[in-house]
């Protein structure tokens, strides 16, 4: 991971959740980085002894699914890619297989918007490396040649626990929904351990359970374009949020900045949002969709977030406008009132 990225999810982490008001004693924390970010559990009424074995496993079970999922360093999704591009049948590896079902569902569902095959894309942009992105960007004619190929998860067949690909030009690049996934996973191991007040945090992205006292969770939203907070969120009782933003990964080459955000329909970085937070109860869902509404935009967002089944949608335009639908503009709390805001009509 960049030391970039290593600040801007140190960043979130203590800027983003506030609002406790339970006494320090009963609230536990355990941190670890994995999945390229700072991964921060909460817990809360639990003693010790338990949340020191509910953290442990945790960090085992985040360690395991960041090798596993990888999409650069070796793994099994690697070699799981690797197998793809002969085009020949071969046996799934049960590690991945749920997250592959999953990805390939949730790419359906936004029209291939989120596209999780287009790894190709992503490594030819220069974003399958842990250093900071340089440019200039990619030989138009080869991103050209990618996207005639569309690549596409209907490539991708299951058969008896066999996949088979048929397209060369698939990659699987999971960056847009394994940390979603993985959080949801985390969830279940500590709901199965009896704990049900929680919340796992990945740089700022975050499902949260339970209460933790009697205020609700507060949920600070970035400014894309700024150091600070826009807004802030008052999450549920078992809710995740997501954001999808340019400044997470970029470089600039000649005054133009290139992001790490990919619209499969061009192969460009997605130039009509600049930031997009989604509320959904399962961490997945609001992962790829965040990543699926950044490339809509301000035209199409409400329809891919319709078909996607999200309620709460908050899209920051390249020029500053905020869109928004009504349901999430009742919970969202502005530092200083937006110079223009477009109320999209209830999802
Ligand atoms: P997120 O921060 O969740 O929006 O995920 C961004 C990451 O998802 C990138 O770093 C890529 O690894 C991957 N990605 C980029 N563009 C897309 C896309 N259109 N669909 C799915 N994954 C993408
Ligand atoms: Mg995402």
């Amino acid at each position: 991971m960049s030391a970039s990225s290593f600040r801007t999810g140190l960043l979130l982490c203590l800027l983003l959740v506030s609002g406790c008001s339970q006494s320090p004693e009963l609230v536990r924390h355990r941190q670890f980085f994995a999945l390229g970010t700072l991964i921060d559990i909460t817990m809360y009424d639990i003693d010790g002894a338990a949340a020191e074995q509910a953290g442990l496993e945790l960090e085992q079970l985040f360690m395991r699914m960041h090798a596993d999922w990888h999409a650069w360093q070796p793994g099994i999704l690697q070699e799981t890619n690797r197998r793809l591009a002969t085009l020949e049948d071969f046996p799934a590896d049960p590690a991945l297989l749920p997250l592959l079902d999953e990805a390939n569902r949730l790419s359906r569902l936004s029209d291939e918007l989120f596209n999780p095959v287009i790894g190709k894309l992503i490594a030819l942009w220069g974003f399958h490396s842990d250093e900071r992105p340089d440019g200039p960007p990619p030989d138009n004619n080869r991103i050209l040649e990618l996207v005639a190929q569309q690549p596409s998860v209907t490539d991708v067949t299951l058969h008896d626990g066999h996949l088979r690909n048929g397209n060369p030009a698939v990659r699987y690049d999971l960056g847009g929904v394994a940390k979603g996934y993985a959080i949801d996973r985390g969830i279940e191991r500590l709901r199965a351990r009896g704990i049900d007040h929680a919340i796992i945090n990945a740089g700022g992205d975050l499902r949260a359970i339970g209460r933790h006292g009697e205020r609700p969770w507060h949920i600070g939203i970035r400014d894309p374009r700024g150091p600070g907070v826009l807004a802030a969120i008052e999450l549920g009782d078992d809710e995740s949020i997501f954001t999808s933003g340019d400044y997470e990964r970029f470089f600039d080459h000649d005054n133009q900045r290139y992001h790490h955000i990919i619209d499969p329909r061009n192969g460009y970085p997605a130039d009509s949002a600049t930031s997009v937070t989604v509320i959904h109860t399962d961490a997945a869902t609001a992962d790829a969709a965040a990543t699926a509404l950044f490339v809509a935009g301000p035209e199409l967002w409400q329809t891919v977030a319709r078909r996607m089944g999200i309620r709460y949608v908050l899209l920051i335009d390249r020029n500053g406008t905020i869109h928004m639908n009504p349901a999430m503009q009742q919970r969202v709390r502005f530092d200083t009132e937006p110079a223009a805001i477009s109320l999209g009509e209830p999802l």
